[in-house]
């Protein structure tokens, strides 16, 4: 079976999944394409199970204005990056107004299905967006300042990537818009246009069914974050 077979049966899986009472459904996945660029978000927020697609509100307006910069529209990149995040259900909302943090359970229960999709795609380039994201794959990065605009190796369920951290594109952070995280974005998209794996996607839409070329190295799997607390979602 090949691996975009697989990938559009762990989907159609994914999307039955019912494993947290807390957490509020539908299950927001992307499209199942075999690309050597993987996109993590946190936790969808209220618009996007409607929507039925990840980033479908102005956190995504933000963040696809981002990569129209680097020569993909919202619809190319929607049609030739996979889309993974941290917890695939809305968590609601937490005291605060904010959307709650998933639980450390929550983010465990979830991640086997990242786990599977990294092992299926293989991916040369992971971008994790966000506090809650990036902890998934560096567990050690403590301040977007330490990560964002410094291209990282890391590794999840032995399989290798090189990581190029995001900020949380959410109008409700100002860390983007401001000194340093102005400059570390502006960075962190240089070092993503720069990278083989995004050029290829500029080059020609990914193979149906093709494995992604030059797959990376196995590496040992890293811990899980355990950080979260039923605060609102870090960004
Ligand atoms: S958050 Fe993840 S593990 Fe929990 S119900 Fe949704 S898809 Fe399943």
């Amino acid at each position: 079976m090949s691996a975009l077979v697989q990938l559009k049966r762990h989907v159609d899986r994914l999307k039955e999944c019912r494993d947290c009472p807390q957490m509020i459904g539908p299950v927001v996945t992307g499209t199942p394409v075999m690309s050597p660029v993987m996109l993590i978000g946190q936790a969808p927020g209220v618009r996007e199970g409607p929507a039925g697609k990840p980033f479908a509100w102005t956190a995504g307006k933000t963040m696809f204005g981002w990569f129209a910069q680097l020569g993909l529209s919202e619809e190319v990149f929607r049609r030739r990056v996979y889309m993974a995040a941290v917890c695939r259900c809305f968590p609601g909302k937490a005291k605060g107004g904010g959307d709650r943090v998933p639980s450390a359970d929550e983010i465990a229960r979830c991640s086997r299905h990242l786990a599977r999709e990294v092992q299926l795609l293989r991916p040369r380039l992971v971008i994790p967006v966000g506090k809650l994201a990036i902890a998934q794959v560096m567990p050690d990065a403590d301040q977007l300042v330490t990560v964002v605009g410094r291209p990282q190796r890391a590794g999840l369920a032995g399989v290798a990537f090189d990581v190029i951290a995001l900020p949380h594109p959410s109008g409700a952070s100002t860390w983007h818009r401001m000194e340093p995280g102005k400059t570390l974005l502006a960075r962190a998209l240089g070092e993503i246009a720069a990278h083989e794996a995004w050029r290829s996607l500029l080059e020609a839409e990914p193979r149906a069914g093709a494995a992604p070329a030059g797959a990376a190295s196995a590496a040992p799997s890293r811990s899980r974050s355990s950080r979260s607390s039923r605060s609102e979602v870090p960004r």
